[in-house]
């Protein structure tokens, strides 16, 4: 992996090189990996994530033109407009992008045009939310060149503007997991955040000899095709149902009389996966590993049979992982592709992952990529000083 000087140099190179303009200020905001909790975000359920060691930078200088220039290591074609003609048609990467400098415009925070290079190391579509990582970078970078100071109230507002853009410009219907935990996650410590009352906390992660390890299986996911939407549409179907406001105020005793076999099965999800969430955080406080074991295997379980979100290489990976001496492993993100996430003695990290790139090879599946998630601190923006 690429360390932060290293890519805050290529940032501010690139936006150079790309536009021969000096950068002001550098953007930076982690992807995530999350513990537990999956897709119980938009059922004002719980989640646990940890923002990664890998982000987004953002090098930006301010334009007196109004113009709008943005280019990223990660995509060939630059984006080019102006900051009053931004909406939400912005097609492609560039609506992550451009489409969070359309919303922070929106808010109020906002009103110039700038230059804008990205440089990045978490990868893309692996279920790490490189998307909320980029959107939370960009915004940073908006505001830092705007002249603003990072407080409470902005930091929710980055927040708000990401999940906009990646909901209402890429179209994506994702909850706001992401975009919190890329912001206000803190060094060392998983964010549990509960979607019912909008509160999260830093939850300090013990791991003593216990490593977290994230295996992308390179299953391309996309967020935007359908299955995510449907999912989201079953759960509002199941709530409505049951004459709640969501299904965070269900009981599973509630769920098992939904009439319609698939609607019920998609709620037993969330809720017996809301009900995971505290007993980990506690697992984890403990170090309670053989816990946390029986916890991801339910979740997986959960997932795989009764959401439908998995595929055959999470699948591999995670019983490849538990067999080869992890204390836990479940698939983690979105789904239909991605990683899983496994928490494991830091000595069996090697036979672990070497186990899952024979186990993908045997079974003739593509090489698998893996990385250690040292829980790292939330989205910020630095003045460039020379
Ligand atoms: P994930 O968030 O799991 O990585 P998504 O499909 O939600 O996957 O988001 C990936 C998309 O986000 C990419 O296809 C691209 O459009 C955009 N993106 C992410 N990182 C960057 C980057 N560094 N530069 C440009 N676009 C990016
Ligand atoms: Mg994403």
């Amino acid at each position: 992996m690429l360390e932060p000087t290293d890519l805050t140099v290529r940032a501010t190179d690139g936006l150079h090189t790309t536009f021969g303009t000096v950068a002001t200020v550098v953007g930076r905001a982690p992807g995530r990996v999350n513990l537990i909790g999956e897709h119980t975000d938009y059922n004002a359920g719980l989640v646990l994530p940890v923002a990664l060691p890998h982000a987004t930078y953002a090098a930006a200088a301010p334009r007196a033109d109004g113009v709008v220039r943005i280019a990223s290591a990660q995509e060939p074609e630059p984006f080019t407009g102006h900051v009053d003609e931004l909406g939400p048609e912005i097609d492609g990467w560039a609506a992550y992008v451009a489409g969070v400098l359309w919303t922070l415009r929106e808010a109020g925070l906002v009103s110039g045009g700038l230059d804008m290079y990205l440089e990045s190391s978490v990868p893309l579509g692996a279920g790490l939310s490189s998307s909320a990582s980029v959107e939370c970078a960009t915004a940073m970078a908006a505001l830092g060149v705007a002249g603003r100071a990072l407080d409470e109230d902005l930091q929710r507002a980055v927040v708000a503007a990401g999940i906009r853009a990646e909901t209402e410009v890429a179209k994506a219907p994702t909850g706001g997991m992401d975009q919190s935990v890329a912001v206000f996650a803190e060094a060392g410590g998983a964010l549990l955040i509960d979607f019912a009352s909008g509160e999260h906390r830093s939850v300090p992660l013990a791991l003593g000899d216990r490593t977290v390890l994230v295996t992308d299986t390179r299953v391309k996911h996309q967020l935007t095709d359908g299955g995510y939407a449907s999912r989201r549409a079953q759960c509002e179907k199941a709530a409505a149902d049951l004459g709640l406001r969501s299904l965070r105020e269900a009981t599973v005793e509630q769920v098992e009389t939904l009439d319609d076999d698939l609607v019920r099965r998609r709620a037993r999800h969330i809720v017996t996966e809301i009900a995971r969430v505290e007993p980990t955080v506690s697992a984890l406080g403990a170090g309670d590993w053989a816990a946390i074991g029986e916890l991801f295997a339910a979740s997986h379980a959960s997932m795989r049979d009764d959401f439908e979100i998995s595929v055959p290489e999470l699948d591999l990976a995670v019983a490849t992982a538990v067999d080869a001496g992890a204390d836990g492993a479940r698939m983690t993100g979105g789904g239909f592709g991605g990683s899983i996430v496994s928490i494991l003695p830091a000595a069996a990290v090697e036979a672990v992952s070497g186990a899952i790139d024979k186990a993908f090879a045997e079974a003739g599946y593509g090489a698998p990529g893996h990385l250690i998630a040292s829980p790292s601190a939330g989205a910020m923006f630095t003045e460039v000083t020379r």
